[in-house]
């Protein structure tokens, strides 16, 4: 605890009161210094800062002889380390508990409430830290299901913007959440509290798609864009061992369907017997060729291959923008085309859907979060 009531300093400039924040009926004064060597006063009520925060309940307990307390204004004055800017955000807080401002779309959140949280955990002022950590959590898809329709609200959004020549209004992606933000300000304080889907995210997304050059050039990038500046060693190592895990999974992907080719013995009985008799009615042109599902099977996983490679940069598109999950969705969405008999089509669709599933749950391990709390004070 570093906040003391020292000896006043008669040459120190004149300091100014705070706007909002300075009650006349008050009985505690607080001065914090800013940048510019300016000092701000706030006038609180120690009530109010005794009731949150354990550590100024102990500090205002204190015994302290009536000669030694230094006063302004009528009432004690208290002078904290902290920056002014920081004090101002977390007393704005601690008298209005919904500042700031939410919107769960908004992507500069983590960076608004970030002074109002280091104070908050300084302060031990526990139903704050928790306000802003359940507030950044809310901003991400919590289930499997709410990660895909993010992503397929995202996607059509995106198509709709890009069909748009000049786009009258600024990139989708500046409206939603950004993953670098969320997960750099959460890990200074409780990297527990990291929402998972901001690190899948920012794993399905590579390090060209910068958030302030697509800021700069006023268009829609191709790919996520994040503020990879923001994310210290710790958090890039996170993302590169995820994105590793991830693509490593995905380079299963063809096996997992493969997996489920039967010989036609197993197959729905009759099925196969009633397709054919269906294309013998049709015209000579419209009858397909009728193959067993094991060869619909085939085709269809090697359709995946051939569109890696085609990729061009097969190496470089999976390890950076592997995005399994949506991958998988898509190749759930494309089965009816596979012409597969239910026995193969449910195993088919249960087999990917595993694989949907057990990414999702084991998103933790894949980015190394999978620990308790490691709580720090980066003050
Ligand atoms: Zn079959």
């Amino acid at each position: 605890m570093k906040a003391s009531r020292h000896t006043a300093n008669s040459e120190a400039r004149r300091p100014s009161h705070h706007q909002s924040l300075y009650f006349k009926d008050g009985d505690l004064v607080i001065s914090a210094s800013g940048k510019s060597g300016k000092t701000l006063l706030y006038r609180v009520h120690t009530a109010i800062l005794a009731q949150f925060s354990p550590i100024f309940r102990d500090m205002l307990l204190l015994p302290t002889e009536t000669s030694d307390i230094e006063k302004y204004d009528g009432v004690p004055i208290v002078y904290l380390p902290d920056d002014q800017n920081d004090v101002s955000e977390f007393l704005q807080a601690l008298y209005n508990p919904s500042y700031p401002k939410f919107d769960p779309c908004d992507p500069d959140y983590p960076l608004t409430a970030e002074p109002i949280l280091k104070l908050a955990t300084k302060y031990e002022v526990v139903s704050m830290t928790e306000h802003i950590f359940d507030q950044i959590k809310s901003q991400w898809p919590a289930t499997l299901s709410d990660y895909i329709n993010m992503e397929l609200s995202l996607a059509s959004r995106r198509s709709c913007q890009t069909a748009l020549e000049n786009p009258p209004f600024p990139s989708i992606y500046f409206s939603c959440p950004e993953p670098a933000a969320a997960i750099s300000v959460v890990s200074k304080y409780d990297t527990s509290k990291i929402p998972l889907a901001a690190f899948y995210t920012l794993s399905t997304t590579g390090q060209k798609y910068s958030w302030s050059k697509a800021k700069e050039l006023g268009q829609c990038p191709q790919n996520r864009p994040a503020r990879w500046e923001l994310l210290d060693d710790a958090n890039l190592v996170r993302y590169f061992k995820g994105k590793y895990a991830v693509s490593e999974l995905h380079s299963t992907l063809e096996a997992v369907i493969a997996r489920n080719a039967r010989p036609p013995s197993e197959c729905t009985p009759g099925y196969h017997a009633a397709r054919a008799k269906f294309n013998m009615s049709l015209e000579w042109e419209d009858r397909q060729m009728i193959k067993p599902c094991a060869e619909n099977i085939s085709s269809a996983s090697e359709k995946i291959v051939k569109r890696r490679i085609c990729d061009g940069s097969e190496a470089v598109s999976v390890v950076h923008n592997a995005n399994l999950i949506m991958k998988t969705y898509e190749l759930l969405d494309d089965m009816p085309n596979w012409e597969l008999c239910p026995s193969c089509r449910s195993s088919t669709r249960s087999a990917l859907q595993d694989m949907m599933k057990s990414t999702w749950d084991s998103l933790p391990m894949l980015f190394g979060l999978e620990k308790a709390s490691t709580r720090s004070n980066p003050s």
